[in-house]
């Protein structure tokens, strides 16, 4: 497949992070073929370029590449082999970049239909932020053959830049280790603030501290500022954090590797959703620590 010629490609789920990722392809030249179950979503992406379309089955049907940024397994199941699923129409050579987070399992039996059919695939979960996927600037983690990979680099380069870690399912993998150790971060600073207001150190000072010492990471300099400001628009849902946690949990019991923060973790965000945070920023968890210290972590400037 000629590396510098547009493709047809069919994108699936332009949420959050889809939609930046959809619209940099667009914007790049591409004949793009959206679908997103809620449609208001795709004709919104498509107001710039490409076509909404009806199904996954349609976005997928003549494309050389699929992209899929979807919730959770349950969702990329339902897209992949579903009625109107991509396996409906999908041609044969075409490559699927998956870039949903998923679990290892999950994507290698994706990979699994998709060969029956012909065609090929990459787990490509990724890093960054509605931002990052705004302006191009995505990580990709990408599990798959380098050939593969060879094929779909003018693809991924569109939106981001590209680290390659191995076989099918790898990508899948280190991605749930890198949420696994954004969580546990966030959920230590969050104690960290509870207990510093809680203590009457004032929360700004706290978090200058933090940022100048060694426990400075870069969620921590993401994240301070907006819960400061109490702002917790989601970047990134807590529901799809508490899903990466329940992920990484499983992963590591099948794999034998002890995981205990990432099993208090899940329990968290389960406590988190059923006090109804669900849709808010994952840096929310703040508000479960708060309600029990009687306290609110606030920038004394607001
Ligand atoms: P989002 O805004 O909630 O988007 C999820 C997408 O999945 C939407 O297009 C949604 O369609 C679709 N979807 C959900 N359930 C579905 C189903 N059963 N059938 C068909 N489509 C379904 O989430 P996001 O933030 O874009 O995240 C997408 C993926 O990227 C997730 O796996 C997430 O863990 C990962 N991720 C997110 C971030 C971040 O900062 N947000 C960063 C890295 C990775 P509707 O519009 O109809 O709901």
């Amino acid at each position: 497949m000629a590396t510098n010629i547009f493709m047809n490609i069919g994108f699936i789920g332009t949420g959050l992070m889809g939609r930046g990722m959809a619209r940099n392809l667009i914007r790049k030249g591409h004949a793009v073929k959206i679908y997103n179950r809620t449609r208001a979503k795709a004709e919104e992406v498509a107001t710039i370029g490409g076509v909404v379309v009806d199904s996954p089955a349609e976005a997928a049907r003549e494309a050389d590449f699929v992209v899929m940024m979807l919730a959770d397994p349950p969702a990329v199941f339902g897209v992949v082999e579903g009625d109107n699923g991509i396996l409906a129409t999908i041609k044969r050579g075409a490559i699927v970049i998956d870039s949903s987070t998923v679990s290892p399992p999950t994507s290698l039996r994706v990979w699994e239909l998709l060969k029956a059919k012909g065609a090929d695939m990459l787990d490509a979960p990724v890093f960054g932020s509605k931002n990052e996927a705004e302006k191009g600037e995505l990580g990709f983690i990408v599990g798959g053959t380098p050939e593969v990979l060879a094929r779909a680099q003018t693809i991924l380069d569109c939106m981001g830049k590209t680290n390659f870690v191995g076989a099918n399912g790898m990508g899948a993998y280190t991605k749930l280790v890198v949420n696994l150790v954004v969580a546990c971060t966030i959920e230590a600073f969050n104690e960290g603030m509870t207990l510093a207001t809680k203590a009457g150190i004032d929360p700004d000072l706290m978090v200058k501290i933090l940022l100048s010492s060694r426990a400075r990471s870069g969620i921590i300099e993401m994240k301070a500022p907006q819960i400061l400001k109490r702002d917790f628009t989601p970047f990134f849902p807590l529901k799809l954090m508490a899903k990466d946690m329940r992920l990484a949990l499983e992963s590591a019991k099948e794999l034998g590797a002890p995981t205990p923060f990432v099993a208090t973790l899940t329990k968290i965000y389960q406590e988190c959703i059923d006090s109804g945070l669900a849709d808010e920023d994952f840096a929310a968890t703040i508000k479960h620590l708060e309600k029990q210290a009687g306290v609110e972590v606030k920038s004394r400037a607001v």
